[in-house]
């Protein structure tokens, strides 16, 4: 019961928490943004549109897939989402806008955060080219996958 409560008051802090970061940059902070953007913090897997669709659609019955991707593109907009094209014909999204790596799992499917070092997120020049966007892909299979191979 203890759990439960706290759980529940962690909820409510984030929320708002939340809701000021989309104020900060000019979006209203509409009942379907938000909670678009709470499924991207709470799941950071990379979710697809569908993905995001398929979940959120249960609770919000009025949720249509072109809000989930119109909102999607806002946020990438307007920075604080990223959207990463690992695979051609799949786009999946981060809430994590920091530079880091990712790793995609060959078994599983899912897209890991791996961080890098500050040297590298700090770099602007790499051998005279200005860098603007840094993205780097690395496919192998996961510790949670490897961890079930050993059993
Ligand atoms: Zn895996
Ligand atoms: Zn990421």
């Amino acid at each position: 019961m203890e759990v439960k409560k706290l759980k529940m008051s962690m909820t409510n802090v984030l929320k708002s928490d939340l809701k000021k970061i989309l104020l900060d940059c000019g979006i209203q902070p509409s009942f379907q943004r938000l909670a678009i953007f709470e499924y991207l913090y709470q799941h950071d897997v990379h979710p697809t549109v569908d993905m995001i669709y398929r979940s959120l659609s249960r609770d919000i019955p009025t949720l249509s897939k072109t809000t989930v991707y119109n909102t999607l593109n806002l946020f990438i907009k307007k920075g604080i989402v990223t959207g990463l094209t690992i695979e051609e014909n799949e786009m999946r999204y981060d809430y994590n806008v920091k530079p880091h790596l990712h790793l995609k799992c060959t078994k599983c499917k899912k897209i890991w955060d791996i961080k890098c070092d500050a040297s590298f997120s700090n770099l602007n020049l790499i051998e005279g080219h200005r860098i603007l966007e840094k993205q780097v892909y690395l496919k192998g299979i996961c510790r949670s996958c490897l961890k079930k191979q050993k059993k």
